[in-house]
């Protein structure tokens, strides 16, 4: 089947008895196939987000939308208490007429609904500390509002995923298969990643011990998950809930920070450009704070930096595990491209740790004034 296309029995499935369904192509998202639909006819009339889920990298597309349809159901449920408007403020999922909330075709595609919602964009890059403050709010308040959700019940859609051990020990085996013959040129890389050997416990240890709570977190927190409003330009929506799973809140926190206070691109060849902004810091980490509504506990608000630091080590331990395979998992451009990539992730690595004591006097003055 192409990809692009919706079979009939898809449509029929979640949009029974519509005399008329304009169904097209929408977004710019990477993973799913993404549709708009404009659908009219007995069963109600509407614009409508029809998803194909991409089940090579969701292996189980039905646990996931378990988690979807819990976390959304809750959120819905607090909105509502909180005076909020659920449907513009979370996702909702629109059920098949047997009240499922996936739909598997007959060629095997899962796909999935959601109400269409109106008058929103959709950045794909910061244009400025503002925009990246805006995000860390909805990202915050996501976290609040889900503060005393059971995390433990949401099944893990990618296991190990920010297990940082694992991928420490992923990259060990790569160094010593060394299948793609490029060890010996980047010794110094793996002797910046082998120097923080026993760093890389530092986040799971403290979960595991129960210092770190295990909250829901949504794993792929990019400023184009966030739909914000075209009339106040605030960011009104979390969106895009596929790897929402049971993992720290600082990791969440900690990734947004890699990607979003970088001054350089995560593939810029000179790292004469790249370190951590601490203006963008601070920017995301009042929005994340302000928006967490005091929900984090104190062991959360210290292990801030730490997230920071371990999001970007593990990122970059990720990159060069796959240049020394062969670049087998991230899709490469030009030669070394993911050697690149670690590099200014390990620079970025450096900076923070270079920059900590600022670091952790902007999130004491924050969290004083915030939380
Ligand atoms: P990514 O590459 O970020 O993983 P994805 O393939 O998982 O993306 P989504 O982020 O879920 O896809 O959706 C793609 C785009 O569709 C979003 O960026 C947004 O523009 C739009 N979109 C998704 N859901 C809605 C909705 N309920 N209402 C309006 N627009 C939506
Ligand atoms: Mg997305
Ligand atoms: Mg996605």
């Amino acid at each position: 089947m192409n990809q692009k296309t919706v079979p009939q029995e898809v449509l029929n499935t979640f949009f029974p008895g519509t005399s008329l369904a304009d169904v097209r192509s929408y977004g710019d998202g990477h993973i799913n196939d993404t549709f708009l639909v404009e659908a009219s006819g007995s069963s109600g009339s509407g614009k409508f987000i029809l998803q194909r889920i991409n089940s090579e990298i969701f292996q189980h597309p039905e646990e996931l939308m378990e988690n979807i349809q819990g976390v959304t159901g809750w959120l819905r449920k607090k909105i509502t208490e909180e005076g909020g408007d659920p449907a513009r403020e979370t996702l909702n999922l629109r059920l098949t007429a047997d009240g499922k909330p996936i739909f598997k075709d007959a060629s095997g595609g899962y796909w999935r609904v959601y109400d269409f919602i109106e008058n929103t964009s959709c950045f794909s890059q910061s244009e400025s500390a503002e925009d990246f403050y805006q995000s860390a709010l909805s990202f915050g308040h996501f976290q609040r509002l889900l503060a005393d959700y059971p995390a433990h019940t949401l099944h893990e859609t990618i296991p190990h995923f920010h297990d940082t051990p694992v991928r420490f020990a992923t990259f060990e085996k790569a160094v010593a298969a060394d299948s793609a013959g490029r060890a010996d040129s980047v010794r110094e890389e793996i002797a910046f990643v082998t120097a923080r050997r026993e760093y890389v416990h530092t986040l799971v240890d403290k979960q595991a011990s129960g210092i770190l709570p295990l909250r829901v977190t949504h794993n792929d927190t990019k400023l184009n998950n966030i739909l914000i409003d075209n009339e106040t330009g605030k960011g009104i929506c979390v969106i895009d809930l596929d790897t929402v799973m049971p993992g720290l809140s600082v990791n969440d926190f900690g990734d947004s920070i890699r990607f979003g206070a970088s001054t350089g691109a995560e593939d810029e060849p000179d790292l004469t450009k790249v370190s951590c902004s601490l203006e963008l810091f601070e920017a995301y980490t009042k929005g994340f704070l302000e928006g967490c509504g005091g929900a984090l506990t104190p062991a959360e608000l210290d292990s801030l930096i730490d997230g920071a630091i371990m999001m970007t080590l593990e990122c970059g331990i990720r990159f060069l595990t796959d240049h020394l395979e062969g670049d087998h998992y991230f899709k490469i451009h030009r030669e070394n491209h993911n050697l690149d990539r670690a590099r200014t992730q390990f620079k970025l690595v450096s900076d923070m740790e270079a920059k900590r004591s600022d670091m952790e006097a902007i999130v004491k003055k924050l969290a004083a004034e915030l939380c």
